[in-house]
C-alpha cells in the first residue's frame, strides 16, 4: 500500500490494534466529539439503557473504528463488526441482526455501501427492533416478522452526505471527525513511540507529525517506517535528521505530498499549463486510474489549496506552481 494512503489493509489493521486508545480519556484531540459522546454514554449508563444509535463520519484513518470500540468498551458490551460492502442482500443483515444479544454494539463500517434492500431492513431494525424476513418470491412471498434484541448501531461513513435521509435521521447522535492539528499528531506520535518502544526526540516527532496529512493512521505508519530507518541507518533514535532523511527516502515531502500527488501537480503545471484539464486526461498523463487520482490524490491537494476542481476541469493554483518551484502565470487561479 502507498505510504500516505489513508486506508489500512488487513496486515496494518493488526499492527494498529496495539496503538488504539482504549478509553475516551486516551483519545487525542476531537474535543467536541469526545465530550458529546461522553455525555451520551454517561446518560445511557445512568438510565440503564442502551444509548441512541451513533453515526461517525469523516475521512479514513481519523479514528472511527477506534471510537466504536471505545463505545462498546465504555458500555461493557461486546462489539460486533461488519461493513457495508459485506452486506449485499437483506438476508445477510437479517442473519447478523438475529445473532445479536441484548445490549450489543453493532459496528457497520462504510455503511453507505450497503445494498438498498438491506438499508430498508435496517431502518426498521433501528427504530422498532424488529425486521420482516421475506420468504419466497412474487405473489406467493410472505413477510415473517422477527423480533431482535435491542442493540446500539454505530455506523461509520466517509461522507455523511452519501447516506439516504431516512437512514441518517435514525441516528440519535452524529459526530463528524475533523483532520488533526499538527500539535495533536505530535502527541499521537509520542504516544505511539512510547507503546512501540521507539526512542524519539521532540523534533523527530514534529517532523513526522507535519508530514502526516492530518491523519493519525498515516502518522503511525510514518513512525514505523522512520523507526526502520533509525535502526538500520542510524543509532536507533528518531531525531529530526533521521526523520527528515527517512521521509525523503520514502518520497514524502515536507507538506506530506507523495510521488503521486507531486506527479499530478507536475503534469497539471508542466504539461497542461496549469489547466483546466479533464480528470481522465490528467490520469492518463500520470499513468494512474481515474479513481486513484480522484479519490486518493485530489482530496488532499484540494485541502492544501494546491488544486481546484472547476466545471471546466482541474486547475493548479498559484500555490501549486510555487510548491513545484515554478513561477505561476499571471492568470493562475487563487
Ligand atoms: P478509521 O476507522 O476512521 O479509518 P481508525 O479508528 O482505524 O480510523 O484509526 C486508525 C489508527 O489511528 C488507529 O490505529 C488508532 O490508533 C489511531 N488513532 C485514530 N484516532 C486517534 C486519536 N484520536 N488518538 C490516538 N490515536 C488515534
Amino acid at each position: 500500500a502507498r505510504l500516505t494512503a489513508a486506508d489500512a489493509d488487513s496486515d496494518e489493521r493488526a499492527v494498529e490494534a496495539a496503538l488504539r486508545p482504549r478509553s475516551l480519556a486516551e483519545v487525542v484531540g476531537q474535543h467536541r466529539v469526545r465530550e458529546q459522546l461522553g455525555l451520551v454514554l454517561d446518560a445511557a449508563r445512568a438510565r440503564g439503557r442502551a444509548p441512541d444509535h451513533v453515526l461517525l463520519s469523516g475521512p479514513p484513518g481519523l479514528g472511527k473504528t477506534t471510537l466504536a470500540m471505545i463505545i462498546a468498551g465504555e458500555l461493557g458490551a461486546p462489539l460486533r463488526l461488519t461493513s457495508g460492502p459485506a452486506i449485499t442482500h437483506a438476508g445477510d443483515l437479517a442473519a447478523i441482526l438475529s445473532g445479536l444479544q441484548e445490549g450489543d454494539v453493532l459496528f457497520v463500517d462504510e455503511i453507505h455501501r450497503m445494498s438498498r434492500a438491506a438499508e430498508e431492513m435496517l431502518y426498521m431494525a433501528m427504530e422498532d427492533f424488529r425486521v420482516d424476513v421475506v420468504i419466497g418470491k412474487g405473489p406467493g412471498a410472505t413477510a415473517i416478522p422477527l423480533e431482535i434484541p435491542s442493540f446500539t448501531l454505530v455506523g461509520a461513513t466517509t461522507r455523511a452526505g452519501l447516506l439516504p435521509g431516512p437512514l441518517r435521521d435514525r441516528f440519535g447522535f452524529t459526530a463528524h471527525l475533523e483532520f488533526y492539528e499538527p500539535a495533536e499528531l505530535d502527541q499521537i506520535v509520542h504516544r505511539s513511540a512510547g507503546l512501540l518502544e521507539v526512542r524519539l526526540t521532540d523534533e523527530g516527532s514534529r517532523e513526522i507529525a507535519s508530514r502526516s496529512r492530518g491523519t493519525p493512521r498515516i502518522a503511525n505508519r510514518l513512525l514505523r517506517r522512520v523507526r526502520d530507518y533509525a535502526q538500520v541507518r542510524a543509532d536507533g533514535v528518531v531525531s529530526h535528521d533521521v526523520a527528515r532523511k527517512a521521509l525523503e527516502l520514502y518520497e514524502v515531502d515536507a507538506s506530506g505530498l507523495d510521488r503521486l500527488d507531486r506527479g499530478v501537480l507536475d503534469a497539471l503545471c508542466r504539461r497542461f499549463g496549469g489547466g483546466p484539464v479533464g480528470l481522465s486526461t490528467l490520469a492518463v498523463a500520470v499513468g494512474e486510474e481515474r479513481e486513484t487520482v480522484e479519490e486518493v490524490a485530489e482530496p488532499f491537494l484540494v485541502r492544501l489549496g494546491l488544486l481546484a476542481r472547476t466545471p471546466r476541469g482541474r486547475v493548479a493554483t498559484a500555490t501549486a506552481w510555487r510548491h513545484l518551484g515554478l513561477t505561476a502565470p499571471a492568470t493562475a487561479f487563487g
